[in-house]
């Protein structure tokens, strides 16, 4: 494994040193990396071309989230370039690669990236181009002039997915709003966004293993500012996300933020508990005491007996999930293991 090599400098980009005149706030720019062999490339182009003209000192942190296929080897010769096209006097740059040692998910990767991470700001940007620098540009200048703002958050103007899955992750919003304990998620809200330094210690400082971003966001407050962006097409590749990885995602964001489904399952118990009692006692006082009639319906019996126990089961499975989220929290495993990180400042 390489260690981080801090110092190391191209060896004849022939472009002049950075200015040392005083700089703007550095910048961060994380992203997640899987199977975007093709994509990783124009990217840092496009972030080079967007940060390095305005003078902006610019981190980019590129993490490789176990792709299967050749996108460590794109890492390694973005790291090994010599030159980028860089204007005659420019601020540092930096080419960070962390490369997983497997598919540790997204949220592993943005954790990473921040941890590596050295700007006074950070960025949270997708590698497939659906996010253009550009916008991230003026999230960070809207950052930067705003002393009371302290993230800048992207949100989808209008969303370019299918009606269903729009309607579904509407749903999941209204739902997760209405269920969850301490928090509100605004809907729509992407994790393309811009955040300052201390926003990234406190989401560093939580400690979770099964990782909401969108929810932790939240949950650590401070001041967020909304703009609307549209998404572009994914440049290459095709979206990592499956419907059932969509459902897990939600239903981790649920039972992560909200205790409601232990507390609605408690509530229909003890509302079937008081029903079957007055049904029980209907039965006994006035069909056998007062009209003797003799109790028949043994269907009635396996039916109750059928819901009933499925009932329990539901409830066992939902406390077993809750239970299975503290023992894997309780066994506090890293969040990823890399096999290689770099650096490079230009
Ligand atoms: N990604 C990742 N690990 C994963 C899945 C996705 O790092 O296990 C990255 C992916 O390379 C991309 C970002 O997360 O940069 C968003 O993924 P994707 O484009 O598949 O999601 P969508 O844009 O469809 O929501
Ligand atoms: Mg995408």
């Amino acid at each position: 494994m390489n260690e981080p090599d801090s110092t190391a400098t191209p060896a004849s980009s022939g472009v002049a040193a950075p200015a040392s005149s005083a700089l703007p706030p550095s910048i961060s720019l994380i992203v997640p990396c899987y199977n975007e062999e093709r994509n990783v490339g124009p990217l840092v182009d496009a972030i080079v071309g967007t940060f390095c003209p305005e003078r902006i000192p610019c981190e980019i942190v590129l993490v490789n989230d176990g792709s299967s296929d050749n996108t460590s080897g794109a890492l390694a010769e973005i790291a090994a370039r010599d030159m980028f096209d860089l204007p005659r006097r420019h601020a540092p740059l930096s080419i960070v690669t962390i490369d997983f040692s497997r598919n540790f998910g997204k949220e592993s990767a943005l954790f990473a990236g921040m941890e590596a991470a050295t700007g006074d700001t950070l960025c949270f940007i997708d590698a497939d181009l659906q996010q253009d620098p550009r916008i991230a540009l003026s999230m960070y200048r809207y950052l930067v002039s705003h002393d009371e703002c302290d993230v800048v958050a992207a949100y989808q103007a209008e969303r370019k997915e299918g009606k269903v899955l729009a309607w579904l992750k509407e749903r999941f919003y209204a739902f997760f709003n209405a269920t969850s304990d301490e928090i509100e998620l605004p809907s729509d809200m992407s994790d393309f966004r811009v955040f300052t330094r201390q926003v990234a210690n406190a989401l560093l400082s939580l400690p979770e293993r099964q990782r909401f971003t969108k929810g932790l966001f939240a949950w650590v407050g401070f001041n967020t500012h909304a703009v609307p962006y549209t998404v572009n097409e994914r440049r290459e590749g095709k979206s990592s996300w499956s419907t059932k990885s969509l459902f897990k995602y939600a239903y981790t964001g649920i039972t992560s933020f909200s205790t409601w489904p232990l507390k609605i399952l408690k509530f229909i118990g003890s509302l079937v508990a008081v029903l079957s009692t007055l049904y029980l006692l209907y039965v006994l006082i006035f069909d056998y005491l007062i009209f003797g009639i003799g109790i028949p319906g043994y269907p009635t019996l396996v039916c109750l007996i059928l819901l009933f126990g499925g009932l329990q089961l539901l409830a066992i499975g939902v406390v077993g999930d809750y239970l299975a989220k503290s023992y894997v929290e309780s066994k506090q495993r890293p969040l990823y293991i890399a096999r290689d990180i770099t650096r490079r400042t230009y």
